[in-house]
């Protein structure tokens, strides 16, 4: 890129090496530099306005500029700007929000342990379920089944969780005991003739000849997103999680819901536990917790499980996991600034009577020549894009024509994601029905430049 130098795309390209970015192509095109946001807008250093119709990474429900966020955190940083909690210390944001938490938790749930990323909580987690199998006296049981196009995050264990190449491919992943079952995107995997009903049944009974495979006595837990994100905004079949939880029960495997982007109201209720009459043994939660103004995840677990942990913990002394920043208390503090702010201006109950509007507008694109399907839920959507709509025939290679649409669509003054040809949309939480039908807009003037 012809940058002038010391301008800061130079320094950007001389010094920041970006997550999830192809680096030569950086080096080529440079970066945009977002300045500041206010409600659904993000704006650049040129001034240019876009609308971010993914807040974000999935994460920013209350929308950007919110001044109360800043004055919890201020305020938090004067009186305890840091404090632990190994070794019994605690503080009132932890003892609070956890409270907070459980309670507003769909299934009974008994302890929070918080972590500084929904990475951090996934590992957490697995970490979680193979200490209690070891309290327990089942050393055996450790292998964790989650799914081709899972997003868990990146780090070794999440990493592995996640079942997409890119995040796999050159990194050495997935970990040993760490096993994908099939993706539940009818769309895509469905075969000719097969109901929707009977797509669900297959899954279910894929993951049962997994697990008998591998030997049921060595299968630990199912993890899964109650709907799919990050792999492409797949939304499963209606009974499919019923199913599910079915197999999981029969093989005494626990159930790890992955809220991570589902929680908080995205699918129109507050958790997507809720949505699909999950009955998890662990959730795993993030994003929206602060709107994602601070980083923070959070592990909620059932007390079944505690008492397990507690009674090994006493056995060697202690639970020998934690980060230095666990429960921050200033990333708490915002979370239960954010918390208020949800509840106070009623952005659930938003996201449940903006679904409509959303889901229905983009499916008004269904006709478009480019568009093979149109899917999602509440305030979550993906339109994928195909070569041939007759067919499905994606484009060659997969990618190309999602990532044109992404580059051009900020031309429009909107902000997507691509997910290989799939489009994605996950507004933040506030967003009104004219808002919508502008964003909506904007993306059509994008398709129609691709034709
Ligand atoms: N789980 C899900 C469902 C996610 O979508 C993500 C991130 O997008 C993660 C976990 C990982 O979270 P983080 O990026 O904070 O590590």
């Amino acid at each position: 890129m012809d940058t002038i130098p010391n301008s800061p795309a130079a320094r950007d390209i001389a010094y920041f090496f970006h997550p999830v970015t192809n680096a030569r192509r950086h080096e080529q095109v440079g970066p945009r530099i977002i300045e500041r946001g206010k409600g659904i807008y993000v704006y650049d250093d040129q001034g240019r306005e876009y609308i971010e119709a993914l807040a974000g990474l999935w994460s920013v429900a209350i929308g950007f500029g919110e001044p109360r966020l800043a004055k919890a955190a201020a305020a938090q940083m004067e009186k305890l700007p840091y404090y632990h909690s190994f070794s019994h210390k605690s503080h009132m944001p932890g003892i609070e929000l956890s409270e907070r938490l459980v309670k507003m938790a769909p299934v009974k749930m008994s302890k929070v342990f918080y972590t500084n990323s929904g990475s951090e909580a996934n590992d957490t987690a697995v970490k979680l379920v193979w200490y209690y199998n070891n309290a327990i006296g089942r050393p055996n049981k450790k292998k964790i089944i989650s799914r081709i196009k899972a997003y868990h995050g990146i780090t070794i264990g999440a990493g592995s969780l996640t079942g997409l190449p890119l995040n796999h491919r050159d990194f050495d992943l997935p970990i040993a005991n760490i096993l994908h079952t099939c993706c539940p995107h009818y769309y895509r995997f469905g075969r000719d003739g097969e109901s929707e009903e009977d797509f669900a049944t297959r899954m279910a009974q894929d993951l049962e000849d997994l697990i008998l495979r591998e030997g049921p006595d060595t299968v630990a837990a199912f993890i899964g997103e109650p709907l799919m994100g990050a792999g492409g905004v797949i939304v499963p079949p209606k009974t499919y999680w019923e199913k599910i939880q079915k197999v999981c029960r029969k093989y005494d495997l626990l159930i790890i819901a992955d809220e991570v982007i589902n929680g908080f109201g995205r699918t129109g209720k507050t958790f997507a536990c809720e949505t699909f009459g999950i009955k998890p043994d662990m959730m795993v939660l993030s994003k929206a917790i602060t709107s994602s103004y601070q980083p923070l995840a959070a592990v909620l677990f059932t007390d079944q499980i505690y008492q397990a942990v507690a009674d090994n913990t006493n056995k060697i002394g202690a639970f020998g996991h934690g980060f230095t920043a666990s429960a921050h208390p200033v990333v708490l503090a915002v979370a239960m600034e954010n918390l208020n702010i949800i509840e106070e201006r009623k952005l659930i109950q938003n996201a449940a009577a903006m679904a409509p509007v959303l889901q229905d507008g983009l499916r008004k694109l269904s006709a478009h020549p480019l568009v093979g399907e149109v899917r999602g839920l509440g305030l979550i959507a993906a339109v994928e894009l195909v070569a041939d709509k007759a067919t499905k025939r994606p484009f060659d290679p997969i990618g190309k024509v999602g990532n044109w649409v992404f580059e051009r669509a900020h031309d429009h003054g909107l902000i997507v994601r691509a997910i290989g040809d799939s489009i994605a949309f996950c507004p933040p939480l506030i967003i009104d029905a004219a808002q919508i039908g502008e964003m909506i807009s904007r993306f059509r003037k994008t398709l129609d430049d691709a034709q």
